[in-house]
Parts: structure tokens; C-alpha cells; sequence
């Protein structure tokens, strides 16, 4: 079994950028990615903050990030990691086909989309339950629907859905918005756009596909029932870190690093999202994954 020099767990915008510099550093590099690579970008619909671009789709700027790397020879692999084994000298990964050794390991696998779990949604995620505007907006065409959450995506993935929808009600459980202002105020000047405040969403429901949600008003402790075709969920993420407990040091499911990037062991460093304190922005992510991969290659050399 080949020793890589370092593994990348992960191909959004940490782990790309990461391999981009490892690749170019010319050491023995391998990104394994289990689904297409982007990560979060592919499920952004437009960016308006990543440095030297004013506008850009979260899709075409993964696929930037891609050819980037595929120009320096990344060797990416489509797999993802079912086992972890950390010993003193080197990590072990496990997919379903293949054992990799390498000296070093990145995680950059970023977090999941966190869920209501209230009745409904898993029956009928697919069937008017989303996760993903950007994907899923299009067959929500001169629909109405509901987003669920009150930070960043809710808002952001608001507009986007105003593309489509003939009208997006914004439910959140509170009477403030935790999102930037510049985005309430972009949603508030939407006119596609109403909100629902101190609002809870208790169930979905619904035949074959969604047709109505269950609401409950929380300042008149009252529940009723509204007619929608589509309910999409925002409130928040939760790490891929399940895979690492037990093995180095965790604070809610995210890895904690020091300012270079490297977890509570030596062997393994993590980038992104999934790092504690990540302000989960594409270019603080893409930092990440720099910073990660030039202290491994400064590592590697120390250790000749
Ligand atoms: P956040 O954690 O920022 O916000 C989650 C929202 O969901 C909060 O309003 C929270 O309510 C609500 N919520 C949480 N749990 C529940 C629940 N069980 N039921 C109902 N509501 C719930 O997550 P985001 O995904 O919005 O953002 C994550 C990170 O990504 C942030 O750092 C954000 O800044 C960043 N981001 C930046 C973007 C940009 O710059 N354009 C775009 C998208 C994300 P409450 O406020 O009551 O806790």
C-alpha cells in the first residue's frame, strides 16, 4: 500500500484549495470526494463576496476551483471515507473499495443541512420538501412556498426562490432575523416576499406530495393550518465529523484547530466548515484549506 504524503477528505472550496497548493507543492497528493465536488457552492445560487467577483454562480465558481486543481495534476478520487484509523505516524483511510495510508490528513468535509425533525419531513422530503433552492427552485415554478429559518441561507435562499415561486413566506421562530441586515433588506424590498414572524412550522402535510404545513404562532399560542406546495428548510448545518469521534477533539460535532489548521493530533488537520470557529464563507474556507496545506508541506520537508 503507497503512503501518500497528505489526503484530502473533501472537494468544496477548503478541500480544493488545499489540493490546488499541495499539487502545485508537487507532493504525493490524493482528494477523495464522495459526491461532485464544490460542496456548498453547489448548492449557492449566486455570490456576491468571494474577493475578485462582483457576481458569480456558486456552480461556475466550483467548476473554476476544479479546473484550477485538475491544471496542477490533482489526483481526485470519488470515494468517501467509511473508517478512520489515526495512529502516530500516519492516518488509515477506509472506503468501500480501497485502504489509504498517508502521513498527513485534511478534513474539509464540510456539514450537512440540519432538520426540522417534525412529522412530515422525511416522507415527503423530495415531494415539496427541499433542502436546496438553488436545485430545487425550478420545480417550484408559479408555486407558493415556505423557507423555514431566519440566518443567511433562509434569506439568501429566499431571493433565489423568488425566481420561481409566486410567493415565498419566510416562517421563523423568532421576532428578529439572526442574517446580515443588507439581506432582510433585500427580502423585505422583495415584493415575492411576506414573513411570517414567531412562527413555528409543526408539521407537514400533504398526500403524495406537500399541500398544506401545520403553523403554530408562539406569541398568541396559537396553531393553524396553511395551503403550500413547497417547504424548504434553512436552519442551519451540522458537521460530517461523526466518523472522527473519539479519535480527536470535537466541540458540537466541529473539529477543534489551532490557527495553523492542525486538530488535537499531529496527523490531522482540518479546513472549512467542519473547523471550529469556521465563519463559513467560501473565501475563509478557501484560507483554510491554504493554510492546512502549507503547514503539512512544511512539516513534510521538516521531516525530510
Ligand atoms: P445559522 O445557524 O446562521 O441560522 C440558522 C437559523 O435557523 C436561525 O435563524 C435559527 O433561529 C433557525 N433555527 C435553528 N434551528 C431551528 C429549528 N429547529 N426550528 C426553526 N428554526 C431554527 O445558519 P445558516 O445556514 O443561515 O448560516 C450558516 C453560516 O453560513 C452562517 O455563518 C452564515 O453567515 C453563513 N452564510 C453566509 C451567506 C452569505 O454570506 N451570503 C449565505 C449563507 C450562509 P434562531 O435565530 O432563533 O436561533
Amino acid at each position: 500500500m503507497d503512503m501518500y504524503d497528505m489526503i484530502i477528505l473533501g472537494g468544496g472550496a477548503a478541500g480544493l484549495s488545499a489540493g490546488i497548493y499541495a499539487s502545485r507543492g508537487g507532493i504525493n497528493v490524493m482528494l477523495l470526494e464522495k459526491d461532485a465536488p464544490g460542496g456548498q457552492l453547489l448548492l449557492t445560487d449566486n455570490i456576491e463576496n468571494y474577493p475578485g467577483y462582483e457576481h458569480i454562480e456558486g456552480f461556475e465558481l466550483a467548476q473554476k476551483f476544479m479546473r484550477h486543481a485538475q491544471k496542477f495534476g490533482l489526483n481526485m478520487q470519488y470515494e468517501g471515507a467509511e473508517n478512520i484509523k489515526i495512529h502516530d505516524d500516519h492516518v488509515e483511510i477506509e472506503t468501500k473499495s480501497n485502504i489509504y495510508k498517508t502521513k498527513y490528513l485534511l478534513v474539509a468535509v464540510g456539514s450537512n443541512p440540519r432538520k426540522l425533525g417534525i412529522p412530515g419531513e422525511d416522507k415527503f422530503r423530495g415531494k415539496g420538501v427541499s433542502y436546496c433552492a438553488t436545485c430545487d427552485g425550478a420545480f417550484f415554478k408559479d408555486k407558493n412556498c415556505i423557507i423555514v429559518g431566519g440566518g443567511d441561507s433562509a434569506l439568501d435562499e429566499g431571493i433565489a426562490l423568488t425566481k420561481f415561486a409566486k410567493k415565498v413566506t419566510i416562517v421563523h421562530r423568532k421576532n428578529d432575523f439572526r442574517a446580515e441586515p443588507y439581506l432582510v433588506d433585500l427580502a423585505k424590498n422583495n415584493e415575492k416576499i411576506e414573513f411570517l414572524m414567531n412562527h413555528e412550522v409543526k408539521e407537514i402535510l400533504g398526500e403524495d406530495k406537500v399541500n398544506e404545513v401545520l403553523l403554530y404562532n408562539n406569541k398568541e399560542n396559537k396553531e393553524y393550518k396553511m395551503p403550500i406546495d413547497g417547504v424548504f428548510v434553512f436552519i442551519g448545518y451540522v458537521p460530517n465529523s461523526k466518523i472522527l469521534e473519539g479519535q480527536i477533539e470535537l466541540e458540537n460535532g466541529e473539529i477543534v484547530v489551532d490557527s495553523f489548521m492542525k486538530s488535537s493530533h499531529p496527523r490531522v488537520y482540518a479546513a472549512g466548515d467542519i473547523r471550529r470557529g469556521s465563519v463559513k464563507q467560501v473565501a475563509a474556507s478557501g484560507g483554510d484549506g491554504v493554510m492546512a496545506a502549507i503547514q503539512i508541506m512544511h512539516k513534510l520537508r521538516a521531516e525530510g
